[in-house]
């Protein structure tokens, strides 16, 4: 029987042990703050800060919004997040990505002070990743590793592809896989023969944002898949990088879109705003 990785009911465990923590902390009379900047009125954006906040309320975070209009210069916004970065009562600054065309984001990323960048963008905490420093993690991978370990599959010695090689996922996936011990192989657009390489795989990490473009070929039987991707298809319904019909009796276990890694974001962005006062 494949198991089906159930990240929903696995964020809300954390979740949960989360919000046990935080009520704690403010008991102690420590209380966390994330500031949430969102630049302009994307509807997409609206609704992850949207999701964000909720989800800060629940575990009893708090969150302050910060908007700027869409024709905001750079230097405010870079004015902004200074003022964060100083302010002694918040914990972590969160700035919605992705920004106006006129802005440079690896700058804005840059300015947000490594001690409060909660979603791990900043290259202090990707150095701090790689060498193995404490610090903070892209939320995408750091819940791929959580949903492994509380689904009881073991990383140590297993062989680990990852298709994909962005700074916010395939990236940072690698140095968290190799934490724990991992063998990695990274493909990307330019790797020949995908086939052969992904069905090495002991525990497949998709994140090529392909719909559907891994189907049973690329998969060895028994192997973990992880599906990191998200699209809307013609029906308009979730679906993933991975044709999960196609896929599902091959493997011994598989995240599902929607509910695999998609909720675990939000909760180990959670994780990282309550790291910033442990
Ligand atoms: P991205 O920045 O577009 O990166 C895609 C990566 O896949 C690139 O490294 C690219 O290679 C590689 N790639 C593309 N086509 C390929 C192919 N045919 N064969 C092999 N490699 C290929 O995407 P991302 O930000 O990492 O996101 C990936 C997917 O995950 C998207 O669908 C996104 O929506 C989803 N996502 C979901 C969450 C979540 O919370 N569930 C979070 C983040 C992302 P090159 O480097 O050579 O171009």
């Amino acid at each position: 029987m494949t198991q089906l990785i159930d990240g929903k009911r696995i964020s809300g465990e954390i979740k949960e042990e989360l919000k046990a923590e935080v009520a704690e902390m403010k008991a102690a009379g420590r209380e966390i703050c994330l500031a949430v900047v969102q630049v302009g009125e994307d509807p997409a954006s609206s609704v992850y800060v949207n999701n964000k906040k909720k989800a800060c309320a629940y575990i009893g975070i708090r969150s302050e919004a910060y908007e700027l209009p869409e024709s905001a210069e750079e230097e405010e916004l870079l004015a902004l997040v200074e003022q964060l970065n100083m302010d002694p009562k918040v914990n972590g600054i969160l700035v919605q990505l992705p920004l106006p065309a006129h802005m440079d984001a690896d700058k804005v990323i840059r300015t947000i002070s490594p001690d409060k960048d909660v979603d791990g963008f900043h290259p202090v905490s990707v150095g701090r990743l790689w060498i193995g420093e404490k610090g903070f993690c892209s939320c995408t991978p750091a819940g791929i590793i959580e949903l492994l370990k509380r689904s009881d599959i073991s990383i140590d010695g297993k062989e680990c592809v990852i298709v994909g090689r962005s700074n916010i996922v395939g990236k940072p996936m690698t140095a968290l896989l190799l934490r724990e011990n991992a063998t990695v192989t990274v493909a990307h657009s330019h790797t020949k023969d995908l086939k052969k390489i992904t069905k090495r795989a002991d525990i497949l990490i998709v994140a090529a944002g392909k719909q559907q473009m891994i189907d049973d070929t690329y998969v060895k039987d028994g192997a973990v898949v992880i599906d990191v991707g998200m699209h809307r298809n013609e029906q308009n319904k979730l679906c993933g990088d991975v044709d999960f019909e196609k896929v599902k009796d091959k493997v011994s276990a598989i995240t599902p879109v929607p509910g695999g890694v998609g909720p675990m974001t939000i909760a180990m962005l959670m994780n990282n705003c309550v790291e910033t006062a442990r």
